[in-house]
C-alpha cells in the first residue's frame, strides 16, 4: 500500500455559523485531511503535536481511521492549538477571532521512521518552518509534494513560506490568500505568479465556487456540489486536500490528467465535511455515499455537446 505523510495542526476550535456555535470541539488541519484521506487505499500517519488536554477520544477517532499516530508528540502539561471563527451570512467568509499557538509554538516534528519513504507529502496548514522541518526528514524522495496553507502565516512568517513553497509541487490555497500571496487580483495572474514561486500545480479553492487546478498555461475547473444544507465550512479546505493527496497516493499517478480527477475526490468529499458541524459529518460518513456522491458530481459536469 502507498504511504501518505500529513503535516498540519490538530486541534480545539469554537465555530460559530449563522445555524450555531460550538464549544471546544476537535479540529485541526491534519485531523481533516486525515479523515478524509482515510476514504482511500492507503497507509497514513499524522505528524502534530497537542497538550495533555486534548482528549485520548478524539485521537482513538484516527486511529479508528487506521491512521498512524505515532508522529502526534503529546506535550506534558501543554496546550493544544486553539482556533475561534466567526462565519458571516453568505458562509463564504469568515473572520478568525483567536488563533492561539500554545504547544506549536515551539514545536519540532520528528516524522516516524516508516514514513520517510511516504510517496506523498501532505503539508497540512501549520508553521512553514515545521513544514520545511518534515521535508528535511525524508530519506527518499516523495512521488508528490503538496502544500496547503492560510493568511495567518503570510502575515507572521512570510520568509520562511516562501522558502517553503519552492520546494513543493502542488499549492492549494483559498481565493483570498492566492491574491495575498501574489498581490494580484485576477486569479489566473496570481496563479501565474505563484507557479513561478515554486509550486508547478497552483489549486485555487472558491468555497461554494469550486475550485481551479492551474498548470503553466492549463486550467481545469470543478464546481461545488450546490447543497441544500450548508452548517459549517471549517476544515472544507483541509478535507479536499485529503481528498485530493489522498487519491494521488492511491493513484500513484501524478500526471496533470490525474490530478483532474483529484480534485473532483477533493470537492467530493468537502462536499460532506460543511453539512454538519466540525468533523461530525466526517467521522459518520460511510464510503457507499462518498461513491454515490462522486456519480451525482459526474451527472453535474457531463455534457454532450458536438464541437
Ligand atoms: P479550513 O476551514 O479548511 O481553512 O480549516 C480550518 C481548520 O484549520 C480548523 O480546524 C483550525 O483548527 C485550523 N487552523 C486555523 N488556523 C490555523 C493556523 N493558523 N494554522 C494551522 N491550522 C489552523
Amino acid at each position: 500500500m502507498n504511504k501518505l505523510l500529513i503535516v498540519g495542526t490538530v486541534a480545539f476550535d469554537a465555530i460559530e455559523t449563522p445555524f450555531g456555535k460550538t464549544d471546544k470541539i476537535l479540529g485541526g488541519a491534519a485531523t481533516y485531511i486525515g479523515l478524509s484521506a482515510s476514504f482511500f487505499n492507503l497507509q497514513s500517519a499524522i505528524v502534530s503535536v497537542v497538550g495533555d488536554d486534548f482528549p485520548q477520544e478524539y485521537l482513538d477517532l484516527l486511529t479508528d481511521r487506521n491512521i498512524d499516530i505515532s508522529g502526534i508528540e503529546v506535550v506534558k502539561g501543554g496546550k493544544t492549538f486553539f482556533w475561534s471563527g466567526l462565519y458571516h451570512n453568505d458562509l463564504n467568509s469568515r473572520d478568525t477571532l483567536v488563533t492561539e499557538l500554545n504547544v506549536l509554538a515551539d514545536f519540532q516534528p520528528k516524522v516516524p521512521q516508516d514514513f520517510k519513504n511516504a510517496d506523498v507529502v501532505m503539508l497540512g496548514n501549520l508553521h512553514p518552518l515545521v513544514q520545511s522541518s518534515v521535508l528535511d526528514q525524508m530519506e527518499t524522495k516523495p512521488k508528490l509534494v503538496v502544500l496547503d496553507t492560510m493568511n495567518f502565516w503570510m502575515d507572521c512568517a512570510l520568509a520562511e513560506l516562501l522558502e517553503v513553497i519552492k520546494r513543493v509541487d502542488v499549492i492549494t490555497i483559498n481565493d483570498e490568500e492566492a491574491r495575498q500571496l501574489s498581490g494580484e487580483y485576477s486569479l489566473v495572474k496570481a496563479a501565474a505568479l505563484i507557479q513561478a514561486m515554486g509550486p508547478k500545480y497552483v489549486v485555487i479553492k472558491k468555497g461554494e465556487h469550486g475550485a481551479l487546478l492551474f498548470h503553466n498555461k492549463e486550467v481545469f475547473f470543478a464546481p461545488a456540489l450546490p447543497l441544500e444544507e450548508v452548517f459549517d465550512p471549517t476544515g472544507a479546505g483541509d478535507t479536499f486536500a485529503g481528498g485530493f493527496s489522498g487519491f494521488i497516493t492511491q493513484s500513484e499517478n501524478v500526471s496533470f490528467e490525474n490530478m483532474k480527477n483529484a480534485i473532483i475526490h477533493g470537492s467530493n468529499l468537502a462536499s460532506f465535511c460543511v453539512e454538519k458541524f466540525g468533523t461530525e459529518r466526517m467521522v459518520g460518513l460511510e464510503k457507499k455515499e462518498v461513491l454515490s456522491r462522486l456519480q451525482q458530481f459526474k451527472s453535474l459536469t457531463q455534457f454532450d455537446i458536438e464541437l
